[in-house]
């Protein structure tokens, strides 16, 4: 099936009781048993609800595997992938991860004795030399938050293959409508679905995706017994979310593209982070694993000052200064204050995620009015 076949029909089966095409919120926390363990397949909401499985099966529809899972945020998803380890084992990650995933690795699962190796993913000779007989997971993001360095998926898998490593790939930025982790080997496909799944800011919530059925089973253990799952309200925003992924993609890929070449033809603008530019180090791994290269991006100023970039930021008028991306409204963000605060400043600098940094969620308004206000903002 083609992608917008795909997209909208994805899950979506008549309800049986009533044939109603939407998939109904199933707002209850229990289910009446016939007799004692004669049931219909539900038993208790934290184990399975009907929307719950609705979006589930969406969402391994749209990344092209065989098992969904959805949390209740996707930290709550990273959670349930680390709680798949035990003391002594290592992780092999990047070096410029998404804030809140730096957080949960160093605040909370290395005093649980997980070891974690911070390395540049776009460099595969630094990947494999992290790795250690003690290497159980490798976890990337691709493109990365907020300096839009690219991760080459499947050489990454075809590492970790020989040695019987996991490969979880964060694929919150790309959305399943741009790239397809499974199918380059990934074992895992992690996304915050508070961002493009969801697509209108109105939800928080987390997707795991595999194809093998034994870890499919750890998984659902894990977050049947953990219990960080989404209420059923939640679950049917995503399922709504995913039926436009693909109009709303298309659109945030043609207006991103217009906003990059605005900012990089401007006598004001510095640098300009976003993959689609032909000399963007990644640009030849992203042509070759993405179907397009999306609206985030992140520039900086000639005038390099972080009183410049503050003035900029509370300046724009149909940019909204806010934390998270991937809504239909274009967002403004101050990566070192906001979204990356919890990574320590000499960790950011040295990883290259400068103080006057900017970064930008481009959304599916009309383009001619987010140049406009960008370049009133600039000034
Ligand atoms: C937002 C985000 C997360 C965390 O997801 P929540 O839904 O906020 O818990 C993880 N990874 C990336 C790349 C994100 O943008």
């Amino acid at each position: 099936m083609k992608p917008a076949t795909k997209f909208i029909h994805a899950g979506a089966e008549p309800d049986p009781s009533t044939g109603a095409i939407m998939t109904p919120i199933y707002q209850t926390s229990t289910y009446v048993q016939e007799a004692p363990g004669k049931n219909k397949g539900y038993e208790y909401a934290r184990s399975q609800n009907p929307t719950r499985k609705a979006l589930e099966d969406a969402l391994a529809i749209i990344e092209n595997g065989k098992y969904g899972l959805a949390f209740s945020s996707g930290v709550a998803a990273t959670d349930a992938v680390l709680k798949l380890l035990s003391p002594g084992d290592e992780v092999v990650t990047g070096n410029d991860l998404y804030g809140g995933t730096y957080r949960l690795f160093t605040k909370v699962f290395e005093k649980f004795g997980i070891r974690f190796r911070y390395v540049d993913m776009t460099d595969i000779g630094a990947i494999a030399a992290a790795i250690t007989p003690n290497t159980k997971l490798i976890w990337t993001e691709t493109p990365t938050n907020p300096l839009m360095n690219i991760t080459d998926i499947a050489a990454v898998t075809a590492l970790a293959k020989k040695q019987n490593i996991l490969v979880c790939v964060d694929n919150t930025f790309a959305s399943p409508y741009l790239q397809n982790p499974l199918d380059a080997g990934a074992d895992i496909v992690m996304h915050s679905s508070t961002k493009y799944l969801g697509g209108h800011s109105d939800v928080i919530q987390g997707a795991l995706i595999m194809n093998d059925a034994a870890l499919r089973e750890q998984l659902y253990f894990i977050q049947k017994s953990c219990g960080a799952v989404p209420g059923p309200m939640d679950c049917f925003l995503v399922l709504r979310g995913i039926k436009t992924l693909h109009v709303r993609m298309q659109r945030h890929c043609e207006n991103g593209e217009k906003i990059a070449h605005f900012l990089r033809q401007h006598p004001k603008v510095g640098k300009v982070y976003w993959c689609g530019f032909e000399d963007h180090p990644g640009y030849t791994v992203a042509k070759q694993q993405m179907r397009g290269f999306g609206g985030m991006m992140s520039f900086t100023l000639k005038d390099d000052s972080v009183e410049k970039a503050m003035k900029l930021l509370s300046s724009t008028k149909v940019f909204s200064l806010a934390e998270s991306l991937g809504g239909v409204e274009s967002l403004i963000n101050h990566p070192a204050s906001m979204t990356h605060a919890s990574i320590p400043r000499e960790e950011r600098i040295r990883n290259g995620l400068s103080d006057s940094l900017i970064r930008l969620s481009v959304g599916i308004e009309d383009v001619d009015d987010l140049i406009a206000d960008l370049e009133q903002a600039i000034g």
